[in-house]
């Protein structure tokens, strides 16, 4: 799924037309490496391996059709993928999964005046003038993943985004939502915390319509003038309870095989709600929103259709019609090894997997949204490919990952990530892609440790940009445009940079990383390049769109692939793993500030100089061990181990509290944002809480993690 923000300011980069060149910056050291010559040479050789022309034309034949999961649209592109691995020299299967989904029968919403007077019906068919793809009838009408089935009629109440403070703010004005149709704007959350909300406060169903305040005319061009959302164009979704755990509902913590007896699957609705919830175009929307009456909103919760928005309720009654049809559907993940050679001499060796994936199953077309990211990772996967024709094996098992019904809740990689759980206390990390490409501006998120890994990256990689006067890199353009992009315009508070270097965020969730590191403990990135894109999850995210606003020459799918394969290629050969723990102390360290700084703003009675004493020592042990990677010598592979275990111990064996999937102490998705990541979330959100009996056991739990976490690093010696 991916949220991906339409707040991008313009930026201006003419495109060169020719291919650019290689190196962009020759290394002097990098991190992980004793010596770089012979590894200097790979990359060079990989760089200049993935093809625009051929890039483009994945993206051409991925996106043909719609397919939606479980479809045998879905089956095919499978097989495409899987063919592309077999290509490349990958040993590739094609791994099937059981999970719980739902596809719609039948979705209506009727407005109705106090007079009976029918005001609108719909959800009205996508539709622009011009768009090619637009009429194939395998387009599933809008719907959302997890939806419950109803019948509702009754009166509307807007509730803004739909955040917990927009629902405060409801019942601070004593608007009852018992038995209401709430209908809120997407933005500001994942769009199963607005249904999650709503149901917890009595509504009976909700309706989520794209403002054009947040992606349309107020934000751009429209379709097919320009990249905006159209007033037709629908934001379809899963509104699964994300931040509760991911993947098949009916399954937390165990594979759903196809040999899974039901028995093993739990009752009810698991992560899903119990209310039934449908999205709308703003063409669907405004009539409803225009007849609302009740109190005037304040400015901050207006969009941009032309009259002002009232709370309600009252001026209109809706009907709202929700059919799914629910079903254990059968997905297909595609799977590629290359074995690497430190296993094949020695076989003894526990195999510390490189794991890189992106998911291929869209809700309509997806040609932004994932199959940029699926053409740019078969790319990565050609570059890699011509490696092994000239005879070269990486040093750790490289496993390439075509993910399934992602957009129903991160359901592929899910199930395979609990069905290899033991392998992956090995796995030295997984990288992440989901948009690829929507536009020029490349962007990253990671686990601390993996932020210097990527500025390294993104150094040696030349930019498709011919705005500087020589051969930029792709950290070259980032970081100009993170000294002169400005907060306003990006609908974020996260900071442009950080001690100097372009800023890597936090990993929330809302994309396939978030088992690997929330759950197993895998150090993880996400990386991606932005810009203007208003057709998330519409029709309309298909190709013509794509050549049209996001990249007409490829050539940001073809920097995407040489990123994403580099970081693979890299993190397979290096020495030393380059894991920066300084980095990630120093940010362990901020957070245990804010929270104290919080407790005491709350008055809240809570200890925090045993966690302190933790993160000093943390730290003290990080600097000492960056010292001995900087320079390392003997047999490294117990070093090795050591430097990959952190991670798991910053995983807690209970979990979050409610929410035990969740198991990793410092990152997880909000409870009540689902995308954005709250930091030490045990110890935050119980002191969001006020619970200080929660928040005292919660910062037990961070102490010891960071305790073992320093013990490790303290003991982490190369053999002599
Ligand atoms: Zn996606």
């Amino acid at each position: 799924m991916k949220f991906v923000s339409a707040l991008f300011c313009a930026l201006l980069l003419s495109l060169s037309s020719a291919f650019a060149q290689i190196p962009a910056q020759e290394p002097t050291s990098v991190f992980g490496f004793t010596d770089f010559t012979n590894e200097s040479k790979i990359e060079k050789s990989f760089l200049a391996v993935p093809d625009t022309t051929l890039a483009g034309a994945h993206l051409k034949t991925l996106t043909a059709k719609p397919h939606l999961a479980a479809t045998p649209e879905d089956k095919e592109t499978a097989e495409y993928v899987a063919q592309k691995f077999r290509d490349a020299g990958l040993d590739t299967e094609i791994v099937s999964y059981r999970v719980y989904l739902n596809q719609p029968r039948k979705v209506l919403v009727e407005a109705f005046s106090p007079d009976g007077k029918l005001l609108m019906t719909g959800p009205q068919r996508e539709h622009v003038e011009g768009d090619a793809f637009q009429d194939d009838p395998r387009v599933v009408m809008p719907f959302h993943g997890s939806s419950a089935s109803g019948d509702v009629t009754g009166e509307v109440v807007y509730a803004n985004y739909g955040r917990i403070e927009d629902f405060d703010e409801l019942a601070a004005k004593k608007i009852d939502l018992h038995g209401k149709i709430v209908l809120v704007r997407y933005g500001g959350n994942f769009r199963g915390i607005k249904v999650y909300l709503a149901e917890q406060r009595g509504a009976a169903a909700v309706l989520i319509y794209s403002d054009p305040f947040d992606d349309g005319y107020y934000k751009g061009d429209l379709y097919p003038h320009g990249p905006m959302r159209p007033e037709s164009a629908v934001q379809r979704g899963s509104v699964q309870m994300l931040s509760k755990y991911s993947g098949d509902p009916q399954t937390p913590g165990i594979a759903s095989t196809l040999d899974l007896p039901d028995s093993a699957r739990i009752q009810g609705r698991g992560n899903q709600p119990g209310i039934p919830s449908i999205p709308l175009s703003y063409h669907d929307a405004s009539p409803i929103l225009r007849a609302l009456q009740g109190p005037a909103v304040p400015q901050s919760w207006q969009g941009a259709l032309p009259f002002h928005y009232h709370y309600g309720p009252g001026g209109v009654k809706v009907h709202v019609l929700s059919d799914q049809d629910y079903q254990l559907r059968t997905i297909w993940d595609v799977i590629g090894k290359i074995k690497g050679s430190d296993v094949a001499n020695n076989p003894d060796s526990s195999d510390p997997w490189v794991i890189a994936g992106n998911h291929r199953d869209a809700w309509v077309y997806g040609a932004v949204d994932p199959n940029s990211g699926t053409a740019a990772m078969l790319e990565s996967i050609h570059g890699i490919g011509e490696l092994l024709k000239s005879g070269w094996r990486p040093r750790r098992t490289i496993v390439f990952c075509s993910w399934d019904a992602e957009e129903e809740g991160l359901m592929g990689s899910t199930e395979w990530v609990e069905d290899h759980m033991a392998i992956l206390k090995n796995a030295v990390a997984y990288f992440n892609m989901d948009v690829g490409v929507a536009g020029p501006e490349f962007g990253a998120s990671a686990v601390p440790s993996l932020q210097r890994f990527i500025h390294q990256i993104t150094r040696a990689v030349p930019s498709p940009s011919a705005s500087a006067s020589t051969n930029p890199s792709v950290y070259d353009i980032w970081n100009a445009h993170s000294d002169t992009a400005s907060n306003e315009h990006r609908g974020s508070n996260s900071p442009l940079k950080t001690n100097g270097e372009p800023h890597v965020g936090d990993l929330g969730s809302g994309s396939d990383f978030t088992p690997f590191l929330q759950h197993a403990g895998v150090p993880s990135t996400d990386i991606g390049s932005g810009g203007p894109y208003g057709v998330y999850h519409s029709a309309f995210d298909n190709y013509a769109w794509f050549v049209q606003n996001a990249d007409p020459h490829f050539l940001y799918l073809q920097e995407m692939a040489r990123v994403f394969g580099l970081e693979v290629l890299r993190m397979a050969d290096a020495d030393v793993l380059p894991y920066d723990y300084p980095t990630y102390a120093h940010a362990i360290t901020g957070y245990i500030t804010s929270a104290k700084k919080k407790a005491a703003d709350l008055k809240l009675s809570l200890n925090f100089t045993p966690v302190e004493a933790a993160a000093a020592r943390f730290t003290a042990a990080a600097d000492k061990i960056n010292a001995i990677q900087s320079n390392p010598h003997g047999d490294l592979k117990s070093l090795n181990q050591s430097l990959r275990l952190v991670e798991s111990d910053l995983l807690s064996s209970s979990g979050l509290p409610n929410r035990p999937w969740y198991k990793h102490t410092i990152y997880a998705p909000g409870e009540y944002t689902g995308y954005a990541a709250v930091v030490i979330p045990g110890v935050f959100e119980a002191i969001d809480a006020s619970d200080v009996t929660r928040a005292t056991e919660q910062l037990t739990v961070l102490t010891d993690s960071l305790n073992q976490a320093a013990k490790r690093l303290e003991s982490a010696q190369p053999a002599q």
